[in-house]
């Protein structure tokens, strides 16, 4: 039969390599959340294969269990055959799109990207009474999470940054317009165009992310070549802070929550630990960590999508984070923040925090 649908000619190898063992079910968040079957690796797969074999079509039934997906990769790294999940998944959401299918959520982002220049169609750009777009060695891009939801974070990176005494400046930013790929639209040119020549009318040689997305996205995406083709080095905001030296000392126990964006789509594991683990003498780990960390269920626009679910999935995060006793919970990733922290139970103590808050609390008291 031919190929209908865009992701069969990717992936039809990879979908028919599935052996449905399973090992995907215990991991994934979605599954954890909802306890059904059609909306984990497997049963995305399943589903998949189905269309290719013209038993099913592309249609409106199949948003829920194609779209609810974190795009975490705890499937993907766990699976014994190789199936790469979340990229098969971003070309069936594609494929979908171009039937005019998708979920209201997604296609409003998509119109709203249309339009303004962050994901949550907000007038007013946010001051953080920093100079924007002066020239400078290093360029702080903080992200459409970081701007307009998790400004306190925002404003502890830049204090940080200040304390430190590192040449920066903030630009006009439009969103990196990564997160389109995922759910099923393009990455947006106009947005790509703009940041590449504010960007680099600055002069900065380094790009410093405060947001894992972002910099998966200048780092990878064909689209933002431009940048790293003039050298521009792209580092993330926890990898910049670990080169430093910071004189402050704990024994309060701490433990770290790794972003999806940043452990398993990045492989950014071990900086943010090195810049814990010097200040405090307890650090613990989850249950779960590194490249099996559980997913704090914000991405792949599962937080606007489906909110309720994604709250539990933080939830269950969370309860981790509590079973090691920490009386604080770092993390680098602004949705995870976000997320993480609207999901916390009153009763537990412990806080949420990003690394820069931490040390300026350290550094005050
Ligand atoms: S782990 Fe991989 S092979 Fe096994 S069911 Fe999940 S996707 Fe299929
Ligand atoms: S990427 Fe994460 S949420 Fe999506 S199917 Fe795989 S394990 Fe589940």
């Amino acid at each position: 039969m031919e190929n209908r649908y865009e992701f069969e000619k990717r992936f039809k190898e990879q979908i028919l390599k599935c052996s449905r063992c399973g090992f995907c079910q215990a991991v994934c968040p979605v599954y954890g959340a909802t306890l059904r079957p059609a909306l984990n690796a497997r049963g995305k797969m399943l589903i998949l294969k189905e269309v290719m074999e013209g038993k099913i079509d592309l249609t409106e039934d199949l948003v829920e269990s194609l779209f609810q997906c974190t795009t975490c990769a705890s499937c993907s790294i766990n699976c014994p055959s190789g199936v790469e999940v979340p990229e098969i998944l971003k070309i069936a959401r594609k494929d979908l799109v171009k039937e005019d299918i998708s979920h209201p959520a997604f296609k409003g982002m998509a119109k709203v990207l249309e339009q303004y220049s962050n994901i949550y169609g907000e007038d007013e750009e946010e001051d953080f009474g920093k100079q924007k777009g002066g020239r400078a060695e290093n360029i702080f891009f903080i992200g459409c999470v970081g701007r307009y939801r998790e400004d306190e974070a925002t404003e502890a990176n830049l204090e940080l940054l200040d304390r430190l005494g590192v040449d920066y400046t903030l630009i006009e930013e439009a969103c990196c317009g990564g997160v389109l790929e995922d759910v099923g639209y393009s990455i947006n040119k106009r947005l790509v165009d703009y940041n590449i020549k504010t960007i680099t009318e600055t002069g900065a040689r380094t790009l410093i992310t405060g947001c894992p997305y972002c910099w998966r996205t200048f780092k990878n995406r064909e689209e933002y070549a431009p940048l790293r083709d003039k050298g521009i080095e792209i580092v993330h905001i926890s990898q910049f802070f670990s080169r430093y030296e910071f004189d402050v000392k704990t024994d309060k126990r701490v433990t770290y929550h790794d972003p999806c964006d940043l452990g398993r789509h990045s492989s950014i594991y071990d900086e943010p630990r090195e810049t814990l683990t010097r200040i405090t003498s307890d650090f613990v780990e989850m249950e779960h960590h590194h490249q099996n960390a559980l997913c704090c269920g914000a991405g792949g626009g599962v937080r606007g999508a489906y909110p309720k679910n994604s709250i539990q999935m933080a939830r269950r995060r969370l309860k981790e984070a509590e079973d090691t006793g920490a009386e604080i919970i770092i993390t680098e990733c602004n949705s995870c923040l976000h997320n993480l922290s609207n999901a916390r139970l009153r009763k537990q103590k412990f806080r949420i925090l990003n690394t820069a808050q931490f040390i300026l609390e350290l550094m005050d008291s």
